[in-house]
């Protein structure tokens, strides 16, 4: 078996896809088991959105898939976006057998950002065919797709179905409401299809790049046959992927010690500051946890997700998974551990009904017209928009890799956006 890694041969404004070269590459070599599309830690800030490396796992022997490989990057990669720094990493070994140090740094490259000389110990170290082009800092993700089959063990699927080359960069002729009747149909089994609520096609980028459109879920055959029944200009080709989107593998539950940028965790605790909708629609509020008083931010994107979050209150348990950059964590979903019920309020006199005054420091409260008297506050319903269990944001807002609530396996109810 060989292991074919590739990444960062796509640029946004010269519109390329690293997934449109491995689908290419893929149909070039024999008996191609699957190719696999690992969404990354960002390595850099242009390419916050989605970081994808690509693995084409085949039977064609390592030697001739490298030089193929090497064509098909040399060909169409796109290395005049300055930004754009191709690696490509071969090795003649089964997927699931490459070592663990390997694994690990697949596991790690989901997490944090690594750095190019990592990589290229390893490669040597393990005797890789490797290339990169100008920086070659490309070879990180490619050494990253090589390693990740074994890394982790949730895996979803993405149909991609491409234009034709002449195309690109024109308006996607995509019927929406064929796209919406067939997402219905096919749902919970693929997801993030379309937002129902934004009457969205999620599924068609807007980018000037040779996609057409992607169909997610956890069942190969359905995403397969939604791909078949929407209405569109032909595709050019299509290419099933093995992803790790959906499955949060980016997530890490925090250790010990404070929350650092660029890392994204769960974190749970205890709501310190009230939501505050700060001009431009975002809503901010500030989580304690054990280590850390943490703020946390729903983006304006995040569209209805911001409902829930204005209707926390100090007080309220929560567990949240986000990013934190600029020591904010951006929210991708929450659960609601315990809500405050009740808040303390100024007791009613016993005989008039009405609400009792202060009687001053330290003094209780008391009703002036009947000289009743209480010691202190008492404990008051307050009704509650939220219930607990786990909240996230619209399909229109998801990011690759987080996961859907639909897809299940929470530790609490679900409260599922589509
Ligand atoms: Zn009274």
């Amino acid at each position: 078996m060989t292991v074919i890694g590739v990444d960062d041969t796509d640029s946004r404004d010269h519109g390329m896809c690293t997934t449109y070269l491995a689908a290419r590459l893929a149909s070039q070599l024999n008996a191609v088991t699957r190719v696999v599309l690992v969404r990354l830690h960002p390595a850099v800030e242009h390419k916050t959105r989605g970081n994808a490396a690509l693995a084409i796992h085949t039977e064609t022997p390592a030697e001739p898939a490298f030089a193929q490989a090497r064509a098909e990057l040399d060909a169409i990669a796109k290395t005049e976006d300055p930004q754009t720094h191709p690696g490509l990493v071969v090795t003649p070994e089964a997927p699931s057998t490459v070592p663990a140090t390997v694994t690990e740094y697949a596991r790690t490259a989901m997490r944090a950002h690594l750095t190019l000389d990592d990589a290229r110990e390893i490669i040597r170290a393990n005797n890789y065919f490797a290339q990169g082009w100008k920086h070659g800092r490309g070879q990180i993700g490619a050494l990253a797709a090589v390693g990740a089959w074994p890394a982790l063990d949730d895996w979803t699927y993405e149909l991609i179905a491409y234009r034709e080359p002449d195309r690109w960069g024109t308006p996607r002729t995509v019927d929406t409401e064929s796209v919406i009747a067939v997402a219905d149909a096919a749902y919970p089994a693929a997801w993030d299809t379309v937002d129902r609520e934004e009457g969205e096609a999620v599924c068609v980028p807007n980018t000037p790049g040779p996609v057409l459109y992607g169909i997610r879920g956890d069942n190969p055959a359905v995403v397969e046959s939604v791909a078949a029944e929407i209405d569109s200009e032909p595709p050019a080709r299509e290419q099933l992927f093995v992803t790790n989107q959906g499955t949060d593998a980016h997530l890490r539950t925090a250790a010990s010690e404070p929350v650092r940028d660029g890392r994204a965790y769960r974190l749970t605790g205890i709501v310190i500051e009230p939501p505050d909708t700060r001009p431009g629609g975002h809503v901010f509020f500030s989580l304690e946890t054990s280590t850390d008083s943490v703020e946390c931010v729903a983006f304006e994107p995040t569209k209805r997700f911001r409902d829930h979050v204005r209707s926390l209150r100090v007080g309220d348990e929560l567990t949240v998974c986000g990013e934190v950059s600029d020591g904010t964590l951006k929210l991708e979903k929450f659960a609601v551990r315990a809500l405050q019920e009740t808040k303390q309020v100024p007791p009613s006199c016993p005989v008039c009904g009405r609400s009792m005054e202060s009687a001053g420091a330290t003094q209780g409260y008391r009703c002036r017209d009947c000289n009743e008297h209480a010691e202190s506050k008492v404990p008051e319903p307050i009704a509650r928009d939220l219930e607990p269990g786990w909240y996230e944001v619209p399909p229109v807002a998801r990011r690759h890799i987080a996961k859907p609530l639909i897809r299940g396996g929470f530790d609490a109810p679900i409260h599922p956006e589509r």
